[in-house]
C-alpha cells in the first residue's frame, strides 16, 4: 500500500500563534552557518525546527567518535564512514524538516566559499573553535556588510557575541598580542610554517545547547529586522552574553569595538554582477571576458589573501619544489608529501608566488578554481578604468 503523506506547511498552527513570527520571512531566509561541530549541530537543528528555508553549512572536517558526545545530528556509523560533518548535518537537518534546503559545503570558509554566498545571505552564524577562523569570518562578513553571531563554548561556560558592520567588529576587539599571533599563524609572512591541528576543547552538550539556542534566537531577530520598522526585540548587537553553568549565571556585557583605522572594515558594496563568469573557466577565458565586459585595455585579477604558488624553495638543502597550488592548500600539501614533510621539521620554505594575475601569468590554461578562486566568488579586478568587484555569476545557480 502506498504511503499516505499529509499535506501540511511547517509551523502552521504553532509558529502562527506567535505575534512576531513572520512565516514568509523565515521561509525565504538564507543563513550561512560556519562550522558543523557541536555548536553547528545545535544551530542547524534549531534553524531547521524554525523552518528557515535556506541553510548553508560549511566545514572541512570529518566526523570522529569523540564528536558523538555533543553532536545531536551525528551517528556512530558516520564516524566509521569518515563522513564529512557538513554533509551529515545537512542530510539530518532535512530529515527533521523536509520542507527546507540545507546545502553542505565541504571546505574552508575563507578560501573555498565564494564571496557571492556571503553577499547573498541574511545573516551568518559562527560556530568556530579558533581565533584565526573568527578573524577570517569577521573580515568576510564586514566586507559583505552582514551581521554575524559568534558562539563559543568551554567546559560549563559559553558566550554569544553579535558583530554588526559599523557598530562592532571582532578584529577591533583583539589585543595586539592576539592580533600578532593570528598574523604569524595565518602565514602572512613570506615564510612557510606548518600549523598544528587546533587542540580539542573540553566542553559539554549543555553548553553547546544553550549557546547554539541563543545564537539562533539572535539570528531570528536579524531575519525579522526590516529597515524603518519597529520590532519588539532587544538584540545582542555590540554585546556579549555570557553563561556560567557552574553558578547558573547569565550576564550581558557591552562589547562593541569599532576603530577608525581597522583594515577589516573595507566594504565591497558595489558588486558587478551578470558577466557570464565561472570559477571553472580558464584564466585566458576570464581575462578576455573581463576586458570585453568592463571595456578595459588592461585587466588584472588581485588574489588578495590567497596567492597562487608555483614553487617553494627550501633553505637546506637549497632545492626547488614545483607545487602549483593556492597558498591556502600549502600546509596540507607539505604534510602529505613525504620529502617535504621531513624537511619541514628543520628547514624553512620560501614561496614563489603570484599575487596579481594578468596576461603575463605563465599558467593561463589553469582554471580560476585551480589557482585558488572558489565557485561563486567575487574577484577584485584592477583595470585602467578603476577597480571592480566582479561576481562569478554563472556559479550562483549552484547555491541559490
Ligand atoms: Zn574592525
Amino acid at each position: 500500500m502506498a504511503e499516505v503523506k499529509l499535506a501540511y506547511e511547517w509551523g502552521d498552527g504553532v509558529y502562527t500563534l506567535l505575534s512576531w513570527f513572520k512565516k514568509e520571512k523565515v521561509k525565504d531566509a538564507h543563513v550561512l552557518v560556519a562550522g558543523a561541530g557541536a555548536l553547528g549541530n545545535e544551530v542547524v537543528k534549531n534553524l531547521a525546527l524554525f523552518g528557515v528555508g535556506h541553510i548553508y553549512v560549511v566545514d572541512f572536517d570529518q566526523i570522529e567518535i569523540s564528536n558523538l558526545t555533543r553532536s545531536v545530528l551525528f551517528r556512530e556509523e558516520d564516524a566509521y564512514n569518515h563522513a564529512f560533518k557538513a554533509d551529515i548535518v545537512a542530510k539530518r537537518a532535512m530529515e527533521i524538516n523536509p520542507q527546507i534546503k540545507v546545502t553542505p559545503i565541504v571546505g574552508n570558509l575563507f578560501s573555498e566559499v565564494g564571496f557571492g554566498l556571503y553577499n547573498s545571505v541574511d545573516v551568518v552564524i559562527g560556530c568556530l573553535d579558533s581565533r584565526i577562523a573568527r578573524y577570517q569570518l569577521n573580515r568576510l562578513c564586514m566586507r559583505a556588510g552582514k551581521t554575524w553571531i559568534d558562539g563559543s563554548i568551554e567546559n560549563m561556560t559559553g558566550a554569544v557575541r553579535v558583530y554588526a558592520p559599523g557598530k562592532s567588529c571582532y578584529e577591533c576587539g583583539l589585543s595586539r598580542e592576539e592580533f600578532n599571533n593570528i598574523m604569524l599563524r595565518t602565514g602572512c609572512a613570506d615564510v612557510v610554517r606548518t600549523q598544528g591541528k587546533a587542540g580539542r576543547i573540553a566542553t559539554t552538550p549543555i553548553s553547546a545547547s544553550i549557546v547554539g539556542a541563543m545564537q539562533v534566537q539572535e539570528a531570528m531577530k536579524v531575519i525579522h529586522q526590516e529597515e524603518g520598522e519597529e520590532t519588539p526585540f532587544k538584540t545582542l548587537e555590540g554585546k556579549m552574553l555570557r553563561y556560567e553553568g557552574l553558578t547558573n549565571t547569565m550576564n550581558i556585557y557591552k562589547f562593541a569595538s569599532w576603530k577608525s583605522n581597522c583594515p577589516a572594515h573595507e566594504r565591497w558594496d558595489k558588486i558587478t554582477q551578470g558577466i557570464e563568469l565561472s570559477a571553472t573557466q580558464t584564466v585566458t577565458q576570464v581575462l578576455k571576458k573581463l576586458k570585453d565586459a568592463l571595456n578595459a585595455n588592461m585587466v588584472e585579477i588581485n588574489m588578495r589573501n590567497n596567492k597562487f604558488i608555483d614553487k617553494i624553495i627550501s633553505d637546506q638543502p637549497e632545492k626547488e619544489f614545483e607545487v602549483m597550488i593556492p597558498e591556502s592548500k600549502l600546509d596540507a600539501y607539505i604534510k602529505q608529501n613525504e620529502e617535504l614533510r621531513k624537511l619541514s621539521y628543520r628547514t624553512l620554505f620560501h614561496k614563489h608566488f603570484y599575487e596579481n594575475i594578468d596576461k603575463s601569468f605563465p599558467y593561463k590554461n589553469l582554471t580560476l578554481q585551480q589557482i585558488g578562486i572558489p565557485l561563486f566568488d567575487v574577484i577584485e579586478v584592477s583595470t585602467d578604468k578603476g577597480v571592480y568587484h566582479v561576481e562569478l555569476t554563472n556559479d550562483a545557480s549552484l547555491y541559490i
